[in-house]
């Protein structure tokens, strides 16, 4: 930016110094009324925010351009720069211009970025706002995660590139902070990067990282935490970010930890995503598992919800104790019902003690944090000796009478939106401010009595005392009266209407009027602080009654739905099983008109692991795998699930292919697309995985699909041992229960009636019999004529199959042997020499020879 002519005056200097501290964001700066923009900021945010772009020095050779927003108004214009991922710094005056003599002094107080807003406005309720910053060291990466609204604070422990993706789409952060380099692969393989505004800050040395965090978390603490190096880093950048969006202020940082201390369910991007935990595949809420089991009544519960349903556990003991707690509010149902009751008058106690701490919170804040200490008060009666809620009672306990009776004592029971428009503390709280308050009233009574007493001398019944901020107080009277006024009286100032005047009896007695109003806001606002101040005390003990009523809110949340949906507590154990009866899918089965949703039983177990799932289009082969893969979610993170029973073997992590997702906007076909997810679930699936295929080999060649498919249904059979729902379109695959012990057939039924499709969605065994293809096309509208040309090519087809699993299975050259002869051949390609006894082998030898004679 060049420094132009008119730049030189005192306030473009000041506007220029503090624009050279941070040139990477657009500069407001404060001008009385007004925030204003110049040079590029001003065109930029002009277009953005449709302000009018002006000049200043509008006469000289090159005007700077230039644009503003009123002062009240500036969290608005701000919150839309934000959202569209840009910077703000607020430069604000240091001084009431009207004490000053000479330039206002002017700083920047705030540096708003997405990740770190600068109010409440750019917080949504209901999802924590992750600043998230990625560090690399030692061939590691260290992900450092802040949400400045709670000041949770914590790093991942230091992972993979696939690792780190996975917690970017679990955290749906609103900023990263790459710290050093933009990590090439991670911005291309992650959906979740793609789009973030992000900035690169320099990396901290290890020492210095640790430095900065044992200053604020002391040695002891982090040291125990046991952090890798890039974790360090990424922890330190973050913290120094945080403290930049408040320059000068230290931020007051409450807790920092490692997460997760149990061991989670593997929910990679893909996984998140194909099974629409928390937004549907149009990248709505709508229709999203979250969506359809959120029965909680406050924001923190939500936010709670919504983090372990993207976090489930991995842990038997750790899933107990949650479903411990749902369980014991379900069989509660009066007193949880009160609970919940009680509940919406909780507010979002996190967010509210931060802004405490940060000294940013308004008196109806204060107002709002003693609302949920009240609330807290009802429901420690209530929850006294119920099982659910002990840990609850143990957070709520000091704080019900200490910091309660604090905020009563203090706080006023209407409060003012901003401090100093009302009264904010209490009449009776402290002496000195009823005494300066009770000289502001006597003085404001002796100012009406003057009016009357004015009234009956002069016989002006219009007459008014009068006060404004800019001129004090005055006697007002109407141009009809004006020969009326004494000579005595001094003029004050012309109005529309008449004249105003003041006498030196009001003058003495408004200086004293304006002293006792004086002397009450500044004690009222030294008592302001002291509260603050006070509350802030115990900071420490309303994070944590916060952090138990979210937890709270959930556990009877999840009772409330397992008592609506008739859901049941699912048994878990180490085996490796998965026994549903009567499973439903949990956002499909409310949606069924008339409750018409058909349940059915799932088993699978050690030695029938894998399930290959045929039936026609549209029968529900993607409903009853994901509704699966969705109660073990559930399971994991301790709800009920939506079955009659449910017996489980902890999953490790539940991998997932489905569906078509073309990503031809990124250069990858949707063939491309399968592969790649193919290949994800196969790298990283263990026999302990639950993994959901849907449809592998579809996007190519008929025999290229079906070889590819063949070999994914051996490889996960032979060797992941994982337990799998296989669904698919090749009805060839079903002979592979011949050869794969672990494989077991199961279709999806539909029947035809009247000519008209009908699915039954009932799961039965063995493979479908036909696929009904033809009759779905039928069903949606397909040209007569090319239905029935299609149905003629079918049985044409049938007499000559495509490529049925014998060609497959066909050693080359040996075209044109009969089906016995290839059986012989097979099972001489399928002997394992090295597992045969001899007798077997001989045994062996006579079975093949005996298939060659026939
Ligand atoms: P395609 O092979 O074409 O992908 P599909 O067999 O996977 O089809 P789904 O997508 O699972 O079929 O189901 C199609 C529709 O059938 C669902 O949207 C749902 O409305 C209904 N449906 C599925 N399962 C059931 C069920 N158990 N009870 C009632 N309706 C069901």
């Amino acid at each position: 930016m060049a420094v132009l002519s008119g730049s030189d005056t005192p306030v473009m200097r000041q506007y220029l110094s503090a624009k050279a501290q941070y040139p990477d964001a657009i500069l407001f700066i404060r001008m009385g009324d007004f925030y204003e923009l110049f040079y590029d900021d001003a065109v930029v945010a002009a277009g953005i925010l449709e302000l009018s772009l002006t000049s200043r020095n509008k006469s000289a050779a090159e005007p700077i351009p230039m644009a503003g927003v009123p002062y009240h108004a500036i969290s608005g214009y701000v919150q839309r720069l934000l959202d569209v991922g840009r910077r703000v710094a607020i430069c604000e005056q240091m001084a009431d211009p009207a004490t000053v003599r000479g330039i206002v002094p002017r700083e920047v107080v705030r540096v708003a970025t997405p990740g770190m807003p600068f109010d409440d406005l750019g917080l949504d309720p209901k999802t924590a706002h992750y600043t998230v910053s990625i560090a690399q060291s030692s061939g590691r990466f260290g992900v450092g995660v802040l949400d400045v609204s709670t000041l949770e604070f914590y790093t991942l422990p230091s992972g993979s590139a696939g690792e780190v993706l996975t917690a970017l789409a679990r955290l749906a952060p609103r900023e990263l902070l790459w710290v050093g380099e933009t990590n090439a692969v991670l911005v291309g393989a992650g959906e979740a990067t793609a789009a973030l505004p992000a900035t690169n800050v320099p990396a901290p040395s290890p020492a210095e990282s640790r430095a900065d965090l044992v200053r604020v978390f002391g040695a002891a603490h982090i040291d125990a935490q046991g952090l890798h190096h890039a974790e360090l880093l990424a922890a330190a950048a973050l913290m120094r970010a945080a403290s930049r969006a408040e320059p000068g202020k230290n931020l007051p940082w409450s807790h920092f930890g490692r997460g997760p201390k149990v061991p989670t369910l593997g929910l990679d991007e893909r996984a998140q995503a194909h099974l629409e935990l928390v937004k549907s595949t149009d990248g709505k809420p709508e229709g999203s598992l979250l969506r359809e089991m959120d029965l909680t009544i406050t924001a923190p519960g939500a936010r709670l919800l919504r983090a372990r349903l993207l976090e489930p556990l991995a842990d038997l003991s750790a899933i107990a104790v949650r479903a411990d707690a749902v369980e014991a509010a379900l069989a509660d149902g009066p007193r949880r019902g009160l609970v919940r009751l009680e509940l919406r008058r909780f507010g979002d106690l996190a967010r509210l003690c931060t802004k405490v701490l940060t000294t940013r919170a308004t008196p109806q804040d204060l107002g709002r944090v003693r609302n949920c200490l009240r609330a807290a008060a009802t429901l420690f009666e209530l929850l006294d000796g119920a099982s659910f809620a002990w840990r609850w009672c143990e957070a709520a306990a000091p704080l019900r009478v200490d910091a309660l009776s604090l905020l009563e004592a203090a706080l006023a029971e209407e409060l003012p939106a901003r401090f100093g428009d009302a009264a904010t503390v209490r009449t009776g709280f402290d002496a000195e401010l009823d005494a300066a308050r009770k000289a502001r009233d006597e003085g404001t009574q002796l100012l009406l009595d003057m009016e009357a007493e004015l009234r009956a001398q002069t016989g002006i019944a219009s007459l008014k005392v009068r006060h404004t901020r800019v001129f004090g107080w005055y006697i007002e009277i109407t141009k009809t009266h004006l020969g009326r006024a004494p000579e005595s009286w001094r003029r004050k100032q012309t109005v529309a209407g008449g004249e105003r005047y003041t006498t030196p009896e009001l003058d003495e007695l408004s200086e004293q009027l304006s002293g006792a109003e004086e002397q009450a806001s500044a004690r009222e606002t030294e008592l302001w602080a002291t509260l603050l101040g006070e509350l802030s005390k115990y900071s420490s003990a309303l994070y944590t009654l916060a952090a138990r009523t979210a937890e709270l809110d959930v556990d009877c949340a999840l009772a409330e739905l397992a008592h609506l949906r008739r859901w049941v507590r699912p048994t878990l154990d180490a085996s490796r099983s998965l026994e549903l009866t009567a499973s439903r899918h949990p956002v499909v089965e409310p949606r069924v008109r008339g409750g018409g949703f058909v349940p059915n039983d799932i088993s699978l177990s050690e030695n029938q692991r894998f399930v290959l799932l045929t039936g026609p289009n549209m029968a529900g082969k993607s409903t009853v795998m994901r509704q699966v893969a969705l109660t073990v979610v559930l399971a994991q993170m301790g709800s009920y699930v939506p079955a009659d029973t449910a017996h489980i073997g902890l999953v490790d992590s539940v991998l997932t292919r489905v569906g078509a997702n073309d990503r031809l906007s990124e250069g990858e076909s949707t063939f491309m697309v399968e592969m790649k997810e193919t290949a994800n679930v196969l790298a990283h699936a263990t026999a302990n995985s639950l993994l959901i295929l849907d449809e592998i080999g579809r996007g190519t060649s008929t025999q290229d699909g079906l070889a590819i498919a063949r070999a994914v249904c051996e490889f996960v059979h032979d060797k992941v041992q994982a337990r799998t729902l296989f669904a698919t379109h090749y009805h060839e695959l079903s002979g592979l229960d011949q050869t794969l012990p672990g494989l077991l057939n199961q279709s999806v039924s539909a029947t035809e009636h009247d000519g008209r499709l009908v699915f039954l969605h009932k799961l039965r065994p063995g493979p479908a019999s036909q696929s009904f293809g033809i009759a779905c096309a039928k069903e949606a509208g397909v040209p007569a004529s090319v239905v029935a040309r299609a149905s003629v090519l079918l049985h044409s087809a049938h007499d000559a199959p495509l490529a049925p699993l014998a060609d497959l299975d066909e050693p080359s050259g040996v075209s044109g042997s009969s089906p016995a002869e290839l059986a012989a051949l097979r099972k001489f390609r399928d002997a394992r020499p090295e597992h045969l006894t001899p007798m077997e082998a001989l045994f062996l030898v006579a079975e093949i020879q005996q298939l060659l004679k026939t």
